[in-house]
Order: C-alpha cells, then structure tokens, then sequence
C-alpha cells in the first residue's frame, strides 16, 4: 500500500501527486492474478500449491506473512491471493487499529474463507496483538467488556478466515506473532529482465509509446522496485507530454532522471547524501542509525525501510554491529580515492 513518506529525494520532486491519486493510479497498475504477476517465481510456485490445496479442501488459505522492502509487491499479492482463493478481501494497517474493538469489528465482518490484510503489521499495538492471537489459532476473540470489578471477558466465535500481515521489518514483530502464520514469503528486489517487463507493462497499460532503449533506461533506474519503475513512467509521460512528444525517447528518459537526481543505478540524491556523509563526516563508518538520521535530515524508518535496503542489495552499504559502513564501491561510485584497508562487499 501506498505509505506515505517524508524524504528529500528526487522523487520528491515529481508533480507531487496526492495520496488518493497515487493510490488510484496504483490500483490500475495491480496485477489482478497470479500469471500476471511478474517475476517472485519461487513465491509464484509456493502460493500456487497452497492456493490449489485450501481450494480442494474448501479451506481458508492459511495465515500468511509477507515481508520486504516497500513497492516490491506485498499489497498486489495480497489482493491476488484473494482473486485466486475467489474471496473478499478487507484492508487494514497495524497503526490504526487502536482499539480491541476496532479489530473485532473487522473480524466480525469477514465472511468464511475471506482474507483479513492488515499492512505495516509490526506497528500494530500489542493489546491488539493479544486478541489477535486466539483470533488466528481458535478462530474466536477473548474480549474483556467494561473496566474494574464489573469487567468480564466474553468469547466471540469467527468464522474461519486468513490473515495476510505485510511488513518491511519482520524483525520488529513480536516471535508469537510472527510464529502464528502458517507461510512466510520474502519479497526479492527484481531483476532487469523482470523490472523491463514491469516498465513495458506499464506503458501499455497507461497507452505511452516508448522507444526501444527508452524503457529499458527506466527499468535500470528503478531501484529493482515495480512502485518505483510506475511511478517514473509517469513522470517521463508527464514530462513528454508538456514537451509535445508522443513517443518517449531515450534522450526524454535521461533529462526526466537528471531532473529528478536519479543516476542510472537508480541512485537518487539522498541514496549519494548517505553514503557521502558517512564518508565525509564518519571516515565511512561505523556510524549508528539515529546519527546518521540526524546529519542526513531523514527519519530512521525512511532510512531502514526505503535507502538503506537497495544501497545494501547493490553492495555500497553494510550494516555491522557498531553501525553503518561504506564499501569500496561507495568511494568509487563518489569518484573518492578508497583508503587503505576499505573493503568490497562481504557477504
Ligand atoms: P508493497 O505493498 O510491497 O509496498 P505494492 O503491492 O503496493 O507494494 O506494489 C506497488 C505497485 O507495484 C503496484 O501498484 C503494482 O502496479 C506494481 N507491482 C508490484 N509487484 C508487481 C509485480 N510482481 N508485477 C507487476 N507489477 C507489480
């Protein structure tokens, strides 16, 4: 789903496109079944089998977590499995649901079979943690009504359903949480092939005619993320379409990035702020998060959850037990002499 961020960079800078747009606009790009879905083969492979086997057995899916960094298809996914299983689907995020209330209303309403998603499911409160427990074992909700001497619990039977929880930090989930779902997938960054695939399906989708090297110019740009690779089609669009064209170029593909920030590795100006400041100001590290949050002007989460997975993935970043550091590969993306010592990437 689409969260909604605070960052500095380049992205930032596209006409800035509200929070319902965006999600409009996302909802156009989903994939709406399994087939179409591309690329996350051994995710494919694994949700076919446990689709086809619920289905025989008219069965509800099985509580399934799906973890990985934002935009690699979490959301999509979760709506898929609901297409696939032929059930509704309700949408909720683990920040509002405030009250145990809230939850069992949410419950209360899913048909048998349905799915329940709940997004950032690691920032859910823990007393909605609790009831939520037996609500994924026994299919039932221990509430306790009213407060003091007069309080009393009382037992509220589902019907049997699937929770499908999506989190970019399963780390941050609680162990009796996190052990409660049956199946656990993690979402991969994609690789070029599959992210042109995602860029010529979203042109077509959206009726943009591009040039041959155009559309792969953007696939190497997006961060191996599909929400980020949508979200650059539209703006080369945007930007051809004030400047007249109605073919995108290469040459349109390269001014949009350069007006964004963003390089042909994908990295924008925030991405080469980090990796600068542990160079400039920690000797490249090791440097902790909320020091590094606090010279980069960015928030720890943005900066865990959006910058520092893909600059990892591309081996400029590692995260180490006394902090942050810098590869070799950082200096050199930053044309700086690496100093003695500095290692590669070590995996
Ligand atoms: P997440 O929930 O992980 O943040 P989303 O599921 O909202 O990510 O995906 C963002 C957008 O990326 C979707 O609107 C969809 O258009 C596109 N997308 C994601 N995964 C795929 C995929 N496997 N194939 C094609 N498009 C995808």
């Amino acid at each position: 789903m689409a969260i909604d961020r605070k960052n500095r960079s380049g992205i930032a800078l596209a006409p800035s496109p509200t929070v319902k747009d965006t999600e409009a606009f996302e909802q156009t790009l989903r994939p709406k079944r399994l087939n179409e879905y591309i690329g996350q083969g051994a995710i494919k492979s694994h949700v076919l089998v446990h689709v086809q086997a619920a289905r025989t057995r008219s069965e509800p899916l099985g509580h399934t977590l799906l973890h990985g960094p934002p935009g690699l298809g979490k959301t999509t996914l979760a709506y898929i499995l609901a297409q696939e299983m032929g059930c509704s689907l309700r949408i909720a995020s683990g920040p509002g649901i405030e009250k145990p209330g809230d939850l069992a209303s949410l419950l209360t309403n899913l048909a048998q079979g349905d799915i329940l998603f709940i997004d950032e499911i690691h920032r859910m409160r823990p007393a909605i943690e609790e009831v939520l427990y037996s609500a994924m074992e026994d299919y039932a909700l221990d509430l306790v009504i009213g407060k003091g001497p007069s309080a009393r619990s009382m037992r509220l039977e589902l019907k049997p359903f699937t929770l499908v929880g999506a989190t970019t930090k399963i780390g941050s989930m609680s162990a009796p949480l996190r052990d409660r779902f049956v199946h656990q997938f993690k979402l991969a960054f994609y690789e070029p092939a599959e992210m042109r695939q995602i860029v010529d399906r979203t042109a077509g989708i959206l009726g943009v005619p591009m040039q041959e090297g155009a559309a792969h110019r953007i696939a190497c740009s997006a961060r191996a993320t599909p929400r980020i690779a949508n979200r650059l089609v539209r703006s080369v669009r945007d930007f051809a379409q004030v400047g007249g064209e109605s073919t995108i170029s290469v040459e349109r593909v390269e001014t949009t990035l350069g007006a964004l920030g963003i390089d042909d590795r994908g990295l924008d100006r925030t991405d080469r702020a980090i990796l600068e400041s542990i160079i400039a100001k920690f000797a490249g590290g090791p440097v902790g998060l909320s020091t590094l949050a606090a010279v980069t002007s960015e928030e720890e989460e943005t900066l865990e959850d959006v910058y520092e997975p893909y600059l990892m993935q591309q081996g400029f970043l590692q995260r180490t037990p006394k902090g942050r550091i810098v590869t070799k590969l950082a200096y050199e993306l930053l044309g700086m002499r690496v100093p003695e010592g500095v290692q590669g990437t070590m995996l």
